[in-house]
């Protein structure tokens, strides 16, 4: 057989020399994209090509399609949702991990990349501090963490009333009760439906969207003690950056037998940091925990983390036992039994490179960093004339209000068309406000005062 590796040399180069352009024109670019899906479609065009084109002109002609179709998420000055940038390692570990192109759901079947990947894991429960005996998932993101993480619980809280989920299914199970704080990200009810759980009991919440205990304590009084229950609680609130009490939380839903999941999807990353502490008291005490690496660990696209103290319960709702996957029972655990898929990316390697490269030190600094800048920037908004902080800017988060309704969606629309910054326009407790999420780790204090005087120059203009 013919030897065809040489076939990657130029098209793996074409795609650096356009990721290294890109990389250098992400802090300076106008942050938003320049045009929209349709008139990118256009220049795609309806027909699938007849014959063959050469791999580089097609890498030549995907840079030049895409291009002024991207947003600038790598930019310091990007804010929206919360997204989160690239570290270098992570980045060209990434690469490798496409060019290795190894199936990771098998210990056995690739012992160089499960290895990295279970050193990840083991240095996200000692950089965060959960319980070391915990098994650690890489799953896409988020969503599919809380998904895996409540599958876990669904079986644990079923199991302990004598109901076999994985057997019997949930028809005709006992009811399965479920509670969330009022402000939980709308992914931890989509995993719920994916489960057939249906929707969730809903507890109150404070101002800043913390879960309020008397209320979680008031609800799991109303449920029958032997009714299998999980509760959600939530470490970074999308708005406020507010984290639940879960030092009282915890302990008032474990009185009562109950399962808590936290949903940390950029918030888990607080537990890293010494001056962090007291917002995250009471964390290691839960028995499921959803984080992104995606997020505030900047790695790339797509890599979520979940972790299951009880690894009995992961890998009875995620393995999959058949004669083929040879699994080595209450051993370390094959990849495939802590996540939704059999086959996968190694995507746990860029999250080693991105903590081989940090250390603790500089995933202490990565965090304190994130935080530190957006009080900077809440600071410097308070500056401007008719601007309100909305939150208490106790992590990464700020919410802005410019009066009315009218008045910030303007001042949104500005901002964005100035293209210097980007902030989502979004509504907390009803209210219009323009939200800055700091999650990238280039974000610095040049970004922060040239983002507030974006702010300044949209607030003067509406
Ligand atoms: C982003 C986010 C999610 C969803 O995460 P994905 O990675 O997009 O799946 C869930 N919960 C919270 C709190 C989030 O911020």
């Amino acid at each position: 057989m013919a030897n065809r590796s040489d076939e990657y040399d130029k098209p793996l180069s074409t795609a650096a020399e356009h990721a290294r352009a890109w990389l250098r024109s992400v802090n300076e670019r106008p942050v938003g994209p320049r045009t929209a899906v349709d008139e990118i479609a256009t220049r795609i065009g309806d027909e699938l090509p007849s014959s063959e084109t050469d791999p580089a002109e097609v890498i030549d002609l995907l840079a030049a399609t895409a291009e002024p179709g991207l947003m600038a998420m790598g930019s310091g000055r990007f804010y929206g949702w919360v997204i989160g940038g690239t570290l270098p390692a992570a980045l060209a570990a990434d690469w490798l991990v496409s060019a290795w192109d190894q199936n990771a759901g098998m210990r056995y079947a690739t012992p160089g990349v499960v290895a990295l990947e279970e050193a990840a894991g083991r240095w996200i429960l000692e950089l965060l501090d959960l319980p070391r005996e915990s098994d650690v998932g890489f799953v896409t993101g988020a969503t599919m963490s809380n998904f895996s993480c409540l599958a876990a619980a669904r079986y644990r809280v079923l199991r302990d009333v004598g109901w076999d989920v994985d057997a019997d299914g949930l028809m005709g199970a006992p009811r399965v009760r479920v509670l969330v704080g009022a402000e939980r990200h709308d992914t931890v009810d989509l995993a719920l439906r994916y489960l057939g759980l249906g929707r969730p009991t809903v507890v109150d919440a404070d101002a800043q969207g913390r879960i309020r205990v008397d209320a979680l304590r008031k609800a799991l009084d109303e449920i029958p003690d032997d009714a299998p229950t999980i509760a959600v609680l939530q470490a970074g609130n999308l708005h406020s950056g507010a984290f639940d009490p879960f030092a009282e939380a915890v302990s008032v839903a474990h009185s009562r037998n109950t399962w808590v999941h936290v949903d940390g999807a950029f918030g888990l990353w607080a537990a890293a940091s010494p001056s962090l502490r007291d917002l995250v008291r009471g964390l290691a005490s839960a028995d499921s925990w959803t984080t992104d690496a995606h997020k505030t660990l900047n790695v790339p696209y797509d890599c979520g983390i979940a972790i299951v103290r009880d690894s009995a319960a992961m890998r009875a709702a995620m393995g999959v036992h058949t004669s083929y996957l040879v699994a080595d029972v209450g051993g370390p655990g094959d990849p495939h039994e802590k996540a939704p898929e059999l086959s996968r990316r190694a995507r746990g390697v860029p999250v080693w490179a991105a903590l081989r490269c940090l250390g603790r030190a500089g995933a202490v600094e990565l965090v304190d960093g994130l935080v530190r800048a957006a009080r900077g920037i809440a600071d410097g908004v308070r500056e401007i004339d008719g601007v309100e902080v909305l939150n208490d800017v106790v992590y990464t988060q700020v919410c802005l209000s410019f009066g009315s309704a009218e008045r910030t969606q303007e001042v949104t629309r500005r901002l964005i068309a100035d293209g210097t910054a980007w902030m989502s326009g979004s509504k907390w407790h009803g209210q219009d406000v323009l939200r800055v999420s700091v999650s990238n780790w280039t974000t610095d204090d040049d970004d922060g005062s040239r983002s507030v005087d974006a702010v300044r120059r949209a607030a003067a203009s509406a």
